[in-house]
């Protein structure tokens, strides 16, 4: 039996701390949302800002609401080269001694010290779903993608949450080697 996974495609984006969005867009600024996304709370907001690299600097760097405890850029390897900057591959959340860059709002700037990941690729599952498949938080699966230029996506992280809906996610750089379409796609999971 194959179990059918639907594939999000997370784009780049940031998530902001509330000290970093007053100083961005002005003290006590409330995201408006544009759309919501698939895991329950979480949304595209219609605000942007710019990331400000070495080499090149990337306009309308989409923030993702609601805000967050710390702020957070999740950017592909080809972002990493087009900005200049060298990111480490971590988990959501997991920024401690990550990269640091410049962010500029319509408002004011920040300097980030660390806070710039690639988002390892992962899958959301809630409890019932976790259990149905046998899974738990942190264990690793496999996801392949079927078509011209399918592929397996190997240490895919497990993430385990109440509000969580199956989902998994990769971003822009593995979506195009795999062939997917711009915001999703279906892949077959693998249990070893
Ligand atoms: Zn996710």
């Amino acid at each position: 039996m194959t179990t059918k996974i639907p594939i999000e495609i997370s784009a780049r984006h940031i998530h902001l701390c509330r000290e970093d969005l007053d100083k961005l867009f002005g003290s006590g600024y409330e995201l408006k949302i544009k759309k919501d996304l698939s895991q329950e709370g979480e949304f595209a907001s219609e605000e942007t800002v710019t990331l400000i690299g070495p080499k090149n600097t990337i306009e309308k760097l989409r923030v993702v609401g609601p805000i967050r405890e710390k702020t957070q850029v999740e950017l592909s390897y080809s972002d990493c080269f087009f900005v200049g900057i060298d990111v480490p591959l971590r988990l959501s959340g997991d920024v401690a001694g990550s990269a640091g860059a410049k962010i500029a709002g319509p408002v004011g700037e920040i300097e980030l010290k660390e806070g710039v990941i690639i988002a390892k690729r992962h899958l959301h599952l809630n409890p019932k779903e976790a259990d149905e498949l046998n899974l738990k938080n942190n264990d690793l699966v496999k996801i392949k993608v079927i078509g011209e230029r399918g592929l397996v996506f190997e240490n895919i992280v497990v993430r385990v949450k109440p509000n969580f809906k199956k989902s998994a996610h990769i971003d822009t750089d593995e979506a195009n080697a795999a062939g997917l379409g711009k915001v999703c796609g279906k892949g077959e999971l693998i249990l070893e």
